[in-house]
């Protein structure tokens, strides 16, 4: 094993962000230098900025296997899901449908609209969903009637990384007339996620860029041509009058490089996730999925017995191994996961889940030196609470 020194560093933490990608940073560069043209400009700088946008759009939509007009471009995958819900629920406030189902483990971007929704005068109401984090589909159909207006359901849980039947989930919510909303940040161009638009069949579908290897602050929304959606964002008129502001045309450059490309080949990823788990399961780790049929190639997650998150992403970050709780951090704590709770777990359990998720250059080598530094973190914490006891 090799020595494990601070500049020897594992960054095991994908599904929060993913480094630039060369081909995105060498397309974003012109529009950082000589391209400065508004895109909404007449003369030829503003519409070489402009020729960039579509062609960019072309791309994104290609990759969703939709047209080119049902893509529009946000900041970020936050500002696509705002946009899906509280643009919907602006845009049909008079349908006679007074309520919002979100699923209970969806990103803080989609379950913190609850707060909008509500002021709207709309009802929220959370989805349970299983141990796994994926939605019920037993409860989806005991909640899912006429008054529904729309259903939000994320493609794969970025914490678990576990994957929801969202054509079969469209179905059940289509039966009511009611739209489906799917945050797929997590598996729009990820390693060995080839779904189109019409497969997942949802009506508003939303991504990120800085999870595919492009930049941050640059996102997309997929709207089913014939979905209407209300701006957040009063502006100009830019993105079909749906999103105003100058577009950022770097990013979406940058974007549309980091799509171009094919996605990480999801084999060595696997293969280092599950070898993985494989050397950490004798020391004690509880996974929290029975099985990785269903889960993103690169996603490993895990706690173990009283060991709380925090203290071991210390340990682990002084020895070189970049990790997540997947919880967010206030007042320079870790807050219990809300994803583990809606899974049924403890609150003490859901202070314990570790995310480890593996990316492009991903081997068995690699896995194998992390293990051995979250086991030797493992070791440490047992060791120095046992010598104060
Ligand atoms: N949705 C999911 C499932 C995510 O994992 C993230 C990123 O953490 C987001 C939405 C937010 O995307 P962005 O960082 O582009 O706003």
């Amino acid at each position: 094993m090799r020595p494990s020194t601070p500049t020897d560093r594992i960054y095991l933490d994908h599904a929060a962000t993913t480094p630039l990608c060369r081909e995105a940073r060498e397309a974003m560069l012109p529009w950082l230098t000589d391209s400065y043209g508004n895109p909404s400009s007449l003369h030829r700088e503003g519409r070489h900025a402009k020729d960039a946008i579509d062609s960019a759009r072309e791309t994104v939509s290609k990759a969703l296997g939709c047209l080119f007009a049902e893509v529009l471009f946000t900041s970020g995958g936050t500002e696509a899901a705002n946009l899906a819900i509280v643009g919907a629920a602006l845009q049909y406030r008079d349908a006679g449908r007074d309520t919002i189902l979100l699923g209970a483990s969806e990103h803080h971007c989609v379950l913190h609209t609850e707060a909008i929704l509500s002021a709207l005068g709309y009802r929220v109401t959370l989805v349970p969903v299983d141990r796994e984090a994926r939605l019920d589909r037993d409860a989806l159909d005991s909640l899912v009637d006429e008054r529904v207006l729309l259903v939000s359901c994320m493609h794969a849980n970025n914490e678990l990384g576990t994957i929801n039947p969202i054509r079969e989930i469209a179905d059940r919510v289509h039966r009511v007339g009611a739209l489906l909303h799917c945050d797929a940040v997590q598996t729009f161009h990820a390693p060995g996620q080839g779904w189109t638009a019409q497969d997942l069949d949802a009506d508003i579908l939303t991504a990120s860029g800085h999870k595919i290897y492009g930049p941050k602050g640059i996102g997309a929304i997929y709207i089913r041509a014939g979905v209407k959606l209300k701006p957040l964002i009063a502006g100009g008129g830019q993105e079909r009058d749906v999103r105003g502001g100058t577009e950022n045309v770097a990013a979406i450059a940058g974007f549309a490089a980091a799509v171009q490309l094919d996605s990480p080949d999801p084999g060595p990823i696997r293969a280092a996730r599950d070898r993985f788990v494989e050397l950490l399961r004798p020391h004690g780790a509880m996974e929290s999925v029975a099985g990785y049929a269903r889960v993103l190639p690169g996603h490993a997650h895990v706690r173990f017995a009283e060991i709380d998150a925090e203290s071991m992403l210390i340990v682990l970050d002084r020895m070189g191994l970049s990790a997540s709780s997947g919880s967010a951090c206030s007042s320079g704590s870790i807050e219990p996961s809300h994803v583990l709770l809606a899974c049924g777990y403890s609150d003490l359990e859901s202070r314990m889940g570790l995310r480890f998720t593996f990316g492009r250059g991903a081997s068995v080598e690699l896995a194998a030196q992390a293990a051995e530094r979250v086991i030797r973190a493992v070791e440490q914490i047992r060791g120095s609470r046992s010598s104060r006891r």
